[in-house]
């Protein structure tokens, strides 16, 4: 399947086309379009099979469509990571995915000066990708509001499990909105996740 026949907007078809790719990978052409649709998705997929453009993809577009220039900027997107080396790469593919749209998008994770990730959360931004433990340091700090999050993704889902993350992942899941979309990757369904996808 070509991403064309996926129903991206134009400027999504423009960027993965300056990227270089024409074919969609099998889970890019089963989750775009449940995403589009608004609905939940648990998804099995490992690194290297195309998961960060199927989740990224159609979550730049569900923005695009309710996007209003003249309201503050607030997170509308939080995309939550094991490592900071994966929180790099998907801010990454959300800035190149999204080079043509209007988004501002910011990376967080811990290891480095809290005061730089602060200022750019201060100047709004819609997107944010970030690991658990740093994430909460800027919600006990009130430089991050998360009350306005329509979509959740939780990446490499068993890997923040066996990295014993999943304090962090609760207390986070019950700070963001309950009325939202919320997608699971995970390479494996392990009872812990098959638990954690029922409980929200
Ligand atoms: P991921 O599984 O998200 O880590 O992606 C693995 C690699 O595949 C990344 O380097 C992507 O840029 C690349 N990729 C993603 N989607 C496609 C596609 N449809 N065709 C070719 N390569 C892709």
């Amino acid at each position: 399947m070509l991403f064309k026949d996926l129903g991206l907007s134009a400027e999504l078809l423009r960027s993965v086309k300056t990227k270089g790719y024409e074919e969609a990978t099998p889970i890019q052409q089963q989750a775009i379009p449940l995403i589009l649709d608004g609905r939940d998705v648990l998804a099995g997929a490992q690194t290297g099979t195309g998961k960060t453009a199927g989740f990224t993809l159609p979550q730049l577009q569900l923005l695009q469509q309710t996007y209003n220039e003249n309201q503050k900027r607030h997170p509308r997107v939080l995309v939550l990571t094991p490592t900071r080396e994966l929180a790099a790469q998907v801010h990454e593919s959300v800035r190149d995915y999204g080079q043509y749209l209007p988004f501002r998008s910011a990376v967080i994770f811990g290891g480095v000066s809290i005061n730089p990730q602060k200022q750019k959360l201060i100047k709004g931004v819609d997107i944010v990708v970030a690991t658990p433990g740093r994430l909460l340091d800027h919600v006990q700090q009130r430089s991050i509001d998360l009350s306005r999050v329509e979509i959740l993704v939780l990446d490499e889902a068993d890997r923040m499990l066996d990295m014993g993350f999943i304090r962090d992942i609760r207390k986070i899941l019950n700070i963001v909105p309950k009325q939202r979309q919320t997608l699971l990757f995970s390479a494996t369904f392990s009872r812990e996740i098959k638990t954690l996808a029922a409980e929200f």
